[in-house]
């Protein structure tokens, strides 16, 4: 094992993992797969009102969804175990323990009330919240008291509150900070649960973690960690901090934007290593501009170092486009098989799918992939096969219907097709020449409507592959039978010429 480069990604299961959070979990585990390191899952579930193991467990699925697994975690234990935070509360009891012995930590008696009424002098005064530090003077003999007679207290760290605090960040560079806007903070919460800001020290350091890789919305989360590890006496980790992954409008992504859950997406057919390329691709850029890439290809290149300090904007069209080159790499059964539980949910195919079934929709995906952004457009795409109504049909067709030529045309169409036992492009294209001849009608004034007589459209896709659909599937067994072309151009004539 490489004790040199371990990394960790660390979600709270209060929520769905979103492209964000994914992305951070992916450029950690890009980065221990490239340096032959270890890669680590770890839970920080402290929050009890909102960890939910329905939760981590959902995480912990979407994660192997997209292909990432961990070397260690609560699923595989290593041996910096347990990798649960609720697992480890005697582990970080310990340490602040060692903490108000060494006098680096106190045990604080404000209420929540008092703190408020703070915060709000604070801010009407024009200056920032920083707790006010009132109770580190109290002896420790004194808090042990109050504690034993019932009252609440939350343990904080002593913090300097004066000079400069200095880290190089990997993506960043060279980063200091004012400590006089930090106050102290909240190490141990009245529950005795540790806050986010504490348990994430003692783990990293005891975890032998080497390389922070977290989102920049944690930065000033790392300023009060650095101040706990040095309070603790521990090496410090290399930290890098990812941008933030934006929307278009240069917000910061949100389910106004569009799908952000990884399951939203696996939920609309996009691939797993189409995300997994998109992912890699929000804040870097593989150095030859090739950007669809497989896995392999993507840990050879990465480096973290030249992840982008701006932010990322999420770009769904491209996501799109990644998801279409993903899918031209799949076999055809494959591509059927994505987009079957799509089109059995919108009710297009039948429960029990026999080997004819499979084989035509095959060729259907396969002739309507060019069509779709993501699986979950096929119901969609579909419809130019099987929605087939005169009622339902638009203006602009039923007027090249009702032409002269359109009238000629269709009715010849119509008669000539009872002539042939099966009907395939070929025939069409050999009957055509007999129905110019016939009716005296040329270019668009013959082909638009033989398009809209056959596929009620007048555009769509293309004819030679729309005919071979609809013959072979009308024999097939759907939900919604598939109309032949004699029984779509027979319905026309019945329905707008009264035959
Ligand atoms: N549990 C924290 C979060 O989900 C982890 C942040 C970190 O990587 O330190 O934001």
């Amino acid at each position: 094992m490489n004790k040199i480069n371990r990394v960790r990604f660390a979600p709270s299961p209060t929520g769905y993992l979103h492209v964000g959070n994914a992305r951070t979990a992916l450029f950690n585990w890009l980065f221990a797969r490239q340096k032959k390191g270890t890669s680590i899952l770890r839970v920080e579930d402290t929050n009890v009102e909102r960890s939910q193991d329905k939760y981590e467990k959902k995480l912990i699925e979407d994660l192997q969804w997209l292909g990432l697994t961990w070397d260690e975690g609560p699923e595989s234990d290593g041996e910096y175990g347990p990798y649960r935070q609720s697992s480890r509360l005697d582990i970080y009891k310990k340490y602040t323990q060692k903490l108000l012995h060494k006098n680096r930590a106190y045990y604080c008696f404000c209420s929540k009330e008092e703190l408020e009424r703070e915060r709000k002098t604070a801010l009407a005064a024009g200056k920032m919240p920083i707790y006010s530090g009132k109770c580190r003077t109290i002896l420790q003999d004194k808090a042990m008291e109050r504690i034993k007679a019932g009252e609440e207290a939350v343990v904080r760290l002593k913090t300097p509150g004066k000079g400069t605090l200095e880290f190089n960040d990997l993506i960043r560079g060279e980063l200091s900070f004012k400590l006089n806007l930090f106050g102290d903070p909240i190490l141990v919460r009245p529950n005795g649960l540790p806050a986010y800001n504490y348990a994430v020290v003692i783990d990293d350091h005891l975890m032998k973690i080497s390389h922070v890789i977290r989102g920049e919305d944690h930065i000033a989360n790392t300023v009060r960690q650095i101040l706990t590890y040095q309070a603790l006496d521990f090496p410090l980790p290399q930290f890098a901090h990812l941008s933030m992954v934006m929307g278009e409008d240069n917000t910061r992504l949100s389910k106004s934007h569009g799908a952000t859950a990884v399951d939203q997406f696996n939920k609309d057919g996009i691939l797993p290593s189409a995300l997994f390329n998109y992912l890699a691709l929000l804040g870097w850029a593989p150095p030859e501009g090739k950007e669809v890439l497989t896995q392999d290809e993507i840990i050879d290149l990465f480096d973290i170092k030249k992840v982008s300090r701006s932010g990322a904007i999420f770009d769904y069209e491209k996501l799109y486009g990644l998801n279409r080159q993903h899918i031209k790499k799949l076999s055809p059964r494959e591509k059927a098989e994505m987009a079957a539980p799509h089109l059995h949910k919108a009710g297009l195919l039948p429960d029990e799918m026999t080997e004819s079934l499979w084989k035509w929709l095959e060729q259907a995906v396969d002739a309507l992939i060019e069509r779709v952004d993501r699986f979950s457009d096929f119901p969609a795409a579909f419809s130019m096969l099987f929605d087939f109504s005169i009622d339902k049909m638009g203006a602009e067709e039923k007027e090249i219907l009702q032409t002269e030529c359109g009238r000629k045309v269709t009715l010849t169409l119509g008669e000539r097709l009872l002539d042939e036992a099966e009907f395939s492009y070929d025939v069409l294209a050999r009957i055509s020449g007999d129905i110019k001849t016939e009716t005296g009608c040329k270019g668009k004034d013959l082909f638009h409507p033989i398009r809209v007589a056959l596929t009620g459209k007048v555009s769509g896709l293309a004819l030679d592959k729309f005919i071979l659909l609809v013959e072979s599937g009308a024999g097939l067994d759907f939900p919604t039978p598939l109309k032949n072309c004699s029984t779509r151009v027979s319905e026309i004539i019945k329905k707008i010429y009264g035959f």
